[in-house]
């Protein structure tokens, strides 16, 4: 192995590079092979992975249900408006509906590869997977915990998926362990991708892939504000803390345009393990009280009146049901509680005894599949949730595009939907072709870069499975425009030795400085990746609507933040990494940096709240229909270093006047 600081280079070229291992990329790779072999084979793909892909991605740890499944008896329209919804009404109808169409067909493929998914009987009994019954694809009834959610014994369920997809794609394709750093522009057209580099996090090697087409799917952000868990516990979050805004950073810097970047997650959880909720309030019936056990969605109902037409929706948006929450919280009335006792007990009179007992250990397992930590402390506070309420809280917040959430990146969506024609708004430079399809699914407005999952912007509550399937749509897409393409030689814009210097700075800077003191983690000529984190979440804490000030900003606090973000990102270049390790924490937290500011600066730009509940700016604490239903935007400028918002026309593909009351 070289000297730590002078790394072992290795060039690659291959048709098309896989960034990540989570769902989306898992799809791409089961998918891809079919689509090579009808464009007659030789196109060549590879996969990288900064992790295992048994275990990497969102769904590491496993799920206990599969969130999107729309089934025989309801319309992918109707999922489209359901998402628009959740969202207050900001979504590509053309995307949603895309993925409407077919997402059914990846959890068909995971029942076949093994995942054991609820169903009932002819008598509408319920049973968990491990009885087999007739599998979804030949007509078996799912046990829908909502309207789209399915159960599943799912612990394994990465795994599953993982061994799918490194089957199809072949282990020789497949290299884990292995982080990137930057995309790099193609040098004869600079809005196209050429390349990328990174480096293993085990062995001193670095990394240059040069292709044609390139799978971004990195996932969201995690860890850019202040965490509610201190201490040993800060490793504990509810969305996955490797997921570092590297999708959102590196498309960014490579040009390509974000959307919806202000939109955020917080998602309500059981306090201090960050155990999911979901199944208790869809599956188990239960009610969230304040400390009295009242039950705030219907002592603070009148508060939905505020948000016309979203505040009437059958089921009201996510950010709306966190706002009526904080307002128990901010007056004094909580904790909150999860009344598990009563959702129990209300089962054990309707359900036959065997049907209570499997709901009962589910009430467990449902955290042993997915977020064992909430297991520990239910043992550890002595808590029987038969017999002892749960708290809940809303946490800190999350960037992604797959979940509740919507910001991401600005992609192609079918040409078959829609397609409404993007009339420019303000004087908005119109560089892209008309309307939301510019010829490949999945495509961001860079040649070549494509994304998925919690890439995509505008169109949230894909989850699991829609992550899946959007990975599959993108294999297909990217070998049409590698046959599109196939003339093209991609050509780096920047020398490899140019990319080595930047991307081993932090080694420099540690091997130049380390005998200047004498404790290694104190050094006024460097900064460690884990103390510059610290200063990144407080300010985003403090400054742009995290817990510390109940989600609450304005144009004044911004102002500071940019001016504290602008420092930060200066004193990015001086981090220190000792290791391999702490050189992945150094970049993984510059992508933080740059993800963050793209969050700023959008709810900078957007002059209302369009998500009360999950961020309030007290200067426009209002959602403004005429002025901003509308979608924000945003381009890095690599050169001068700062993002430029601007509008984009929201069109209404699919009548929305069916949710309302
Ligand atoms: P979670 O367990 O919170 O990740 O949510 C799982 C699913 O349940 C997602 O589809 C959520 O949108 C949905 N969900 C969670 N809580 C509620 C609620 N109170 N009302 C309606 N849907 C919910």
């Amino acid at each position: 192995m070289a000297e730590f600081g002078n790394p072992d280079v290795i060039e690659e070229e291959v048709d098309i590079l896989i960034i990540g291992g989570g769902m989306a990329a898992c799809g791409t790779a089961y998918e891809i092979g079919p689509w090579i072999e009808a464009a007659g084979g030789g196109i060549t793909v590879k996969l990288v992975d900064k992790a295992a892909m048994d275990r990497s991605g969102a769904v590491a740890q496993g799920l206990s249900a599969i969130n999107t499944y729309i089934g025989p008896d309801q319309d992918p329209a109707d999922y489209a408006r359901m998402v628009s919804n959740d969202l207050m009404g900001i979504t590509r109808d053309d995307l949603a509906y895309d993925l409407g169409r077919h997402v059914d067909e990846s959890v068909h493929l995971f029942e076949e590869w093994g995942l054991p998914i609820w169903k009932t009987d002819e008598n509408g009994e319920r049973y968990d997977g491990s009885k087999g019954m007739t599998s979804l694809k030949d007509g078996g009834k799912p046990v829908r915990s909502g309207k789209w959610q399915i159960m599943i014994n799912g612990e394994s369920y990465k795994w599953i998926v993982a061994e799918a997809a490194k089957k199809a794609l072949g282990m020789d394709n497949i290299q884990e362990r292995i982080f990137i750093v930057k995309l790099v522009n193609d040098k004869n057209d600079p809005n196209r991708i050429a390349g990328a580099v990174g480096f293993s996090v085990r062995e001193h090697k670095l990394y240059v892939y040069k292709f044609k087409a390139c799978l971004l799917v990195a996932g969201g952000c995690v860890n850019i504000f202040r965490p509610r868990s201190v201490g040993e516990g800060q490793g504990r979050a509810w969305y996955p803390v490797w997921n570092a805004g590297s999708t959102y950073t590196m498309a960014a810097e490579a040009g390509a345009e974000l959307t919806l970047m202000e939109n955020r997650f917080v998602p309500t959880r059981f306090k201090d393990g960050y155990g999911p909720v979901g199944a208790w309030f869809l599956l188990f019936k239960s009610k969230a009280t304040n400390a009295y056990g009242e039950v705030y969605m219907d002592r603070n109902k009148e508060m939905l009146d505020d948000y016309p037409p979203y505040g009437q929706a059958a089921v009201p948006a996510s950010c709306l049901r966190n706002h009526l929450m904080l307002k128990e919280m901010k007056e004094g009335r909580g904790p909150i509680w999860m009344d598990t006792v009563t959702a129990l007990a209300n089962l054990r009179e309707t359900l036959s005894p065997r049907e209570v007992k499997h709901l009962e250990a589910e009430a467990w397992e449902d955290f042993l599949d997915m977020c064992i930590g909430q297991c520990g402390i239910w043992a550890g506070e002595n808590i029987e949730p038969e017999k002892k309420n749960s708290e809940l809280m809303p946490t800190e917040p999350y960037l992604l595009g797959s979940h509740s959430g919507c910001c991401g990146i600005w992609v192609s969506g079918p040409d078959d939907v829609g397609a409404p024609t993007d009339e420019a708004m303000d004087g908005v430079p119109e560089h892209l072709p008309k309307g939301w399809n510019w010829g490949y699914r999945g495509m961001t407005t860079v040649q070549g870069l494509f994304t998925a999952a919690d890439g995509v912007g505008a169109s949230g509550h894909k989850f699991s499975s829609g992550s899946h399937a959007e990975g599959r749509m993108c294999a297909k897409s990217m070998v049409k425009f590698v046959m599109d393409n196939k003339d093209h030689k991609p050509e780096l814009d920047t020398s490899v030795d140019e990319l080595i210097e930047e991307i081993y700075r932090p080694v420099r800077n540690f091997l130049e400085h380390k005998d200047y003191s004498t404790a290694i983690d104190v050094n006024p000529n460097y900064i460690t990746p884990k103390m510059l984190q610290f200063r990144l979440q407080k300010l985003m804490d403090e400054y742009v609507a995290g817990v510390a000030t109940y989600y609450t900003t304005n144009a004044n606090m911004l102002e500071v933040a940019e001016h504290k973000l602008a420092e930060l990102k200066e004193d990015a270049l001086k981090m220190r990494a000792k290791d391999l390790h702490e050189l992945l924490r150094a970049w993984e937290n510059y992508h933080r940096i740059l993800t963050a500011e793209a969050h700023m600066k959008h709810i900078q730009f957007r002059e209302e709240s369009r998500y009360p509940g999950f961020y309030y700016r007290m200067d426009k604490n209002f959602v403004d229909e005429e002025n901003w239903k509308c979608f924000v935007n945003s381009i890095y400028d690599k050169e001068t270093k700062t993002f430029k918002c601007f509008k984009r026309a929201h069109v209404d593909l699919v009548d929305k006047s069916k949710l309302f009351k």
